[in-house]
């Protein structure tokens, strides 16, 4: 029983009120059919609506089978509609994209029914209304009677126990409308149907109690009905009860979803490859910045191999001389240029000044100790190849040329002259064809010093780079970047390999070092280039089994000084006898690998020539420090052992001593050579007069001049013997300052420290030099920066000086990856944000237009939360979807678009690629961008009042 007490309803549109109920009374019976007459506008729908809980009343109460409904909540309603009701519209209202056995299906699902328990009661309810033939037909593809039958199949699926029909033959022809009237009065056998028609004539045929409305009042009722008093539920207080569940599962909702999907696919993949459109553009845009990041990343970690952060033991200021270089290249007339008369230009003085005054020592020994604590700032910067300590170690190598030769590796021919020497050596130092950073830095030094570098292995032989990590015997920089055409890499310390450069060249003057060509033909090519001739050079292919073949015998420096009787040692390497039997009974080295870097190797630290391990020069650095002259001197600090004499004489008397000893133990041809050097400076100085003592170029002039002046006019025509007997006789009469003077040139042979560096010793705690490694030119600025901090905390002797040969040259480049990369990001975060929006809104236009379905499914008791659920799982797939369609699409782009790309840049070198993570994010920010864009207008369209949504169009 329903009872309808005082019910009122209006509607405000503006300022406008309209009553469309105004106190309406009215009781129903359980089992009638009611027809609600009444012109339009009178407020038929409006009962209705409130009748079967679509539309709420202002004031009154609606008592349902004798409980108020005035306290109902919205899942009350939602159960009332889906459990009670069963409603009939004028225009079907049925979902136009699912099947008609669907739509029958749908109140069912919404109260979580199984699905086949579903299928069977919605093909009864079909079969009840004459449809059983019509099940899988859409509704556009059946007549309008058809559809109104289904409509009332859909309304009865669920068994209501009232059923509102809103003009339900205002669409139908008479003859229809005449079937439809039939099939409502066989349900209002047993339960309450509600109609409203404007068809007097149909109403007053079928239904059984006319109520007339107009101007939302009540004027007739055919056949009013006064339950029994005592029955009057109204004065009861309301009591909530629960007529059963009206939700779906999420599980129910998500297969729903997939099902209303599938009913119009086409529309769905056009969504979803419309929102994927967004996420195409942000996967290709990510792509090529990847593949750009990464090629700038590998450019970066190529270069900063290949120059990395050197720190010389002795250093100089290489960026002032730039800068002064680059201020004398600007053109033009400066504004301060005066052009009234001549002026001296003093800039290259004052930039050889600065240069000279630039130079400075590193004490690289503490700041090896600062690199050595893994605490350091600067650790955090340093790159895969970590810091390489160089230590210069000294050694020689011989080696047998075909023809039995036995020859230095040092382009110091054994037994030759040393002008071949001095063009061999220009002859390799042309050649070189790899010059890393390191020799160019010590060529300048030597250049500016004017000192040559003594304290090194041949030039030919360079130490192949360690691992960062210590059991690393060769760095993954080398092994990456060098292929072994024959053999393998070392793996001890005798072995080593040659290196040659990407043509398979290594230097002529290489080969002839190493003993695989004939030092003969060498050296007679060495005089034709002296004698200014023209040479014919041997180019013909070398077999890599030859260079295999060839044993090399390393000698120590230490062991190039012999003992003598007295105690002192001998240097032995100019001696070629000596040589050879040190070369004999030498260390042999093996060449147990040719290497040569890969075609396209992006760096190449190794120098073309040979290549040793750090194993070697770890066993050389031992060997000198155990090596019987390198005791002895470490065992007498204060005397040189070369030649017993004291480093530092307490005074001169001390050095006139040393330098009488020193002369007394010469032998007669060295004594003629001293005297021809000494007495004849002195005797031109004397011929020559005064300019030429003030030209400095006669230094012994003034004490030798009185005693030899006569006798060196002869001086051409003596004997050595004669000689040196006239060089003892002078040395004998000479003042102290003439001794000082000879002891200065001749006697005092270095110190302590130059001594032991002649014998190859080594500190293991102070290198030579100190390369660091970074993956970036950041890393290497930040690296900077550290060494800065670090100089910060030190005394001024401590100073690290540098240079950063990066960033002079590549300063700009830098700016210009910056900005590349700040382009690239601004691509990304503007295609992220059209797309989004562009998802945003193709979701909200497509939920928009399914506002009725929205209606409908709230008509038949779906709550919000349902419509919601139904609503996100839908958008939540088309984003899914379009996440994978974007990504795929992106793929396949991606092929053409390389090719395209390598076509134009005109190499390999930038490769587009989508990064795995890129790709599952961009799929869940599809997922989340559909959600957010569909979340909006469903729940709008879900908190819509169900009759609203039903009367859009
Ligand atoms: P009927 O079904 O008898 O033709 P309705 O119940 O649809 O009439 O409407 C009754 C009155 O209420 C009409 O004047 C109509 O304009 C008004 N009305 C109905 N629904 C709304 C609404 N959502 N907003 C404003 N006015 C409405
Ligand atoms: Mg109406």
């Amino acid at each position: 029983m329903l009872q309808i007490t005082s019910i009122s309803k209006q509607y405000k549109t503006g300022d406008f009120i309209q009553k469309a109920l105004d106190d309406v009374s009215l009781n129903l019976r359980d089992s009638e059919f009611v027809a609600i007459l009444g012109p339009s506008g009178s407020g038929k729908t409006t009962l209705l609506n409130i009748i079967g809980g679509l539309d709420r009343y202002d004031s009154g109460d609606l008592v349902i089978n004798g409980i108020s409904t005035k306290r109902y909540k919205d899942r009350d309603w939602d159960s009332y509609r889906n459990h009670t009701i069963g409603f009939v519209f004028q225009s079907y209202n049925l979902i136009p994209h699912q099947s008609i056995l669907s739509n029958v299906e749908l109140a069912l699902t919404i109260s979580g029914i199984p699905k086949s328990e579903r299928r069977e009661r919605a093909r009864k309810a079909l079969e009840q209304v004459g449809l059983g033939d019509h099940v899988d037909k859409r509704p556009n593809q059946l007549s309008g009677g058809q559809m109104q039958r289904v409509a009332i199949a859909r309304a009865l699926v669920n068994n209501p126990s009232i059923v509102l029909a809103d003009e339900p033959t205002g669409a139908l022809d008479s003859d229809t409308s005449v079937q439809i009237m039939d099939l409502l009065r066989d349900v209002a056998r047993d339960r309450l149907v509600v109609m409203v028609t404007h068809n007097p004539e149909l109403a007053e045929q079928y239904a059984t109690r006319i109520v007339e409305l107009r101007d939302g009042t009540i004027r007739s009722d055919s056949d009013p009905f006064e339950p029994e008093p005592e029955s009057d539920a109204a004065a009861k207080p309301a009591v909530h009860r629960t007529m059963g569940r009206a939700s779906m599962s999420f599980a129910t909702s998500l297969a729903l979803s997939f099902n209303n999907l599938g009913t119009k696919k086409a529309r769905t993949i056009l969504t979803s490859f419309a929102g994927s459109i967004g996420i195409i553009g942000i996967a290709l845009i990510l792509s090529i910045s990847t593949g750009v990041n990464t090629y700038i990343t590998n450019i970066q970690r190529d270069t900063m191999t290949s120059y990395p952060i050197e720190i010389q033991s002795q250093s100089f200021d290489m960026s002032s001389i730039m800068k002064s270089q680059m201020s004398d290249a600007e053109e033009g007339r400066s504004a301060s240029a005066k052009t009234d008369g001549i002026y001296p230009d003093d800039s290259g003085i004052k930039q050889v000044t600065s240069l000279t005054s630039s130079i400075t020592k590193n004490n690289l020994s503490k700041f090896k100790k600062y690199l050595d604590d893994p605490n350091s700032e600067i650790h955090k910067y340093v790159g895969a190849n970590g810091i390489q300590y160089t230590y210069d170690v000294k050694f020689s190598v011989y080696d047998r040329d075909p023809k039995g030769t036995l020859v230095n590796a040092d382009g110091v021919t054994v037994g030759k002259s040393s002008d071949t020497a001095m063009s061999s050596k220009m002859a390799s130092l042309g050649a070189q064809s790899s010059q890393n950073m390191a020799d160019i830095q010590r060529t300048q030094m030597s250049m500016i010093t004017g000192k040559t570098d003594e304290n090194t292995a041949p030039d030919s032989f360079n130490e192949i780079m360690p691992g960062a990590k210590n059991n690393q015997r060769i760095s993954k920089v080398i092994t990456d970047n060098y292929e072994v055409v024959k053999g393998s890499w070392p793996k001890a310390r005798d072995q080593v390999v040659l290196v040659l450069d990407q043509n398979n060249k290594v230097s002529l003057t290489t080969l002839y070092e190493l003993g695989l060509l004939p030092a003969s033909d060498y050296n007679d090519m060495m005089t034709k280039i002296n004698d200014g001739k023209d040479v014919k050079t041997d180019t013909g292919r070398i077999d890599y089994d030859k260079a295999l073949d060839q044993t090399l015998r390393l000698v120590p420096a230490a062991d190039q000084y012999v003992k003598n009787a007295d105690g002192t040692y001998r240097y032995v390497g100019d001696d070629a006898d000596e040589v050879a039997k040190l070369a004999d009974k030498a260390m042999k080295l093996k060449i147990v690998g040719v290497v040569r870097p890969h075609a396209d190797s992006k760096t190449t630290p190794l120098a073309a020539g040979i290549g040793y391990t750090r194993d070697l020069t770890n066993y050389l650095i031992d060997y000198a420090n155990d090596s019987a002259i390198v005791k002895a001197q470490k065992a007498s600090p204060k005397r040189n052992v070369l030649n017993d004499l004291a480093f530092s004489p307490a005074d001169d008397n001390a050095k006139a001593a040393d330098a009488k000893t020193y002369v007394a133990g010469l032998g007669v041809s060295d004594k003629a050579t001293m005297a021809r050097s000494m007495l004849g400076d002195s005797a031109s100085g004397a011929s020559a007069g005064s300019a030429a003592s003030a030209n400095g170029a006669s230094a012994y002039g003034t004490a030798g001049a009185s005693g030899a002046a006569g006798a060196s006019a002869a001086m051409g025509t003596m004997s050595e013997q004669q000689l040196a007997d006239q060089f003892d006789a002078y040395i004998a009469a000479a003042p102290t300052s003439t001794l000082v003077k000879i002891y200065d040139q001749y006697v005092s042979s270095g110190n302590y420290d130059d001594n032991l560096a002649a014998f190859g010793v080594v500190g293991r705690d102070a290198p030579t030099a100190i390369s660091i490694y970074t993956d970036s030119f950041d890393d290497k600025n930040a690296v900077g920066d550290a060494i800065s901090h670090y100089n910060d905390g030190v005394k001024k002797a401590d100073k690290i000086v540098y240079n950063d040969y990066v960033g002079l040259m590549m300063n700009s480049v830098t700016t210009i990856i910056n900005v590349i990369s700040y382009v690239l990001m601004a691509f990304v975060s503007v295609s992220l944000i059209v797309s989004s929006i562009m998802i945003g809104i193709i979701t909200y236009i497509s939920v928009l237009e399914r506002t009725k379905e929205i209606g409908i499914l709230r008509a038949m008791g779906a709550s919000k939360r349902n419509i919601s659920q139904v609503f996100n799982a839908e958008t939540g797939i088309i984003g899914l979807l379009a996440g994978l369609i974007g990504i795929g699409v992106t793929l396949l782009l991606l092929i053409p678009g390389n090719q395209l790309l390598h076509h134009l840049i005109g190499n390999n070198d930038v490769n587009a690629v989508l990064p795995v993570g890129g790709g599952v994010i961009l799929v869940v920010l599809s997922v989340v961008l559909t959600l957010i864009g569909g979340l909006i207008p469903s729940k709008k369209a879900a908190r819509q009042d169900p009759a609203t949504a039903l009367r859009t169009e």
